[in-house]
């Protein structure tokens, strides 16, 4: 398999796609650096009301295929990049020092009072229609068709990362300790499937970023978020069709889903 080289000047237009994994890893700590590229980039730049990025199945929202129908609502403007999230993940699930299963993209934004940072988690989006899936030669990548969680099944990957040009937001990593993909599977094996209610890194976060739950489930916070119909919803890179299961929407320290997360925590 053919990769190009790393061209500052073309990665705008190719995104982080086309590099290897060494390439990647020395490309992100570049990207970090540079303000600018993810902010101009296809990975940032591309978000919409969640009711327009299913536009093609406009009843997607009475319509989740799964039960339950595990999701994420990042609540952007509440992190403040302290990457506890990132650590409970990587202690968790085992992520060696080079790899990742989720992150935190550092955005340059201009409000009223001059130039702030933001920051953005990003994770695997679990997506209904996920190209890595459909780019597996040996299905070692497949839909959980009871949660709806993207799994990988290591013994069948045979690292030929057709999954990760497939991807089109960066959520995977070949693993060299078990040579094999490795991507976030919202901590199934090492939290949901041992009766836990949140992943590693929503267990962690201690300003309520990352809310985790049934999105099918009226009675569930996710659902009661997503359906909010007075706030906007989006998902990363709706053009790519992918259907994601990770929402954004803003959020304010004060708001009332994080006073009733605090809640329930007591
Ligand atoms: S975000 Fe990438 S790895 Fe995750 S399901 Fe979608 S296409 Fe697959
Ligand atoms: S733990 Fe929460 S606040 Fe800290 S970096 Fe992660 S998402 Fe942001």
């Amino acid at each position: 398999m053919k990769f190009s080289k790393i061209n500052l000047d073309t990665i705008k237009d190719e995104g982080l796609r086309s590099v290897t994994g060494l390439e990647r890893r020395a490309f992100l700590k570049i990207g970090f650096a540079v303000t600018g590229v993810f902010a101009g980039g296809k990975l940032l730049s591309l978000v919409s009301n969640v009711n327009e990025a299913f536009a093609s199945s406009s009843d997607f929202l009475e319509q989740y295929p799964y039960r339950p129908h595990y999701s994420m609502v990042i609540r952007q403007g509440l992190c403040i990049d302290c990457e506890q999230c990132v650590t409970a993940c990587k202690e968790t699930n085992d992520v060696p020092d080079y790899g990742y299963r989720t992150r935190i993209l550092r955005k340059r934004v201009t409000d009223a009072i001059g130039r702030q940072r933001e920051f953005i988690p990003i994770l695997c989006n679990h997506c209904n229609e996920a190209p890595c899936t459909r780019g597996c030669p040996t299905k070692a990548t497949y839909k959980d068709p009871t949660t709806g969680i993207v799994m990988m099944d290591r013994k069948k990957c045979i690292g030929c990362k057709m999954c990760i040009l497939a991807c089109p937001y960066e959520a995977r990593y070949f693993n060299e300790e078990v040579h094999a993909i490795d991507k976030c599977n919202f901590c199934w094996d090492t939290r949901l499937s041992k009766g836990k209610k949140l992943t590693a890194c929503a267990n962690a976060c201690p300003t309520g970023t990352r809310m985790f739950g049934d999105v099918s489930d009226p009675e569930n916070v996710i659902y009661k978020m997503v359906h909010q119909i007075e706030k906007q919803v989006w998902v990363l890179r709706p053009e790519a069709g992918t259907k994601p299961n990770v929402f954004y929407m803003k959020a304010t320290r004060s708001s009332p889903w994080e006073l009733r997360r605090q809640a329930e925590e007591r």
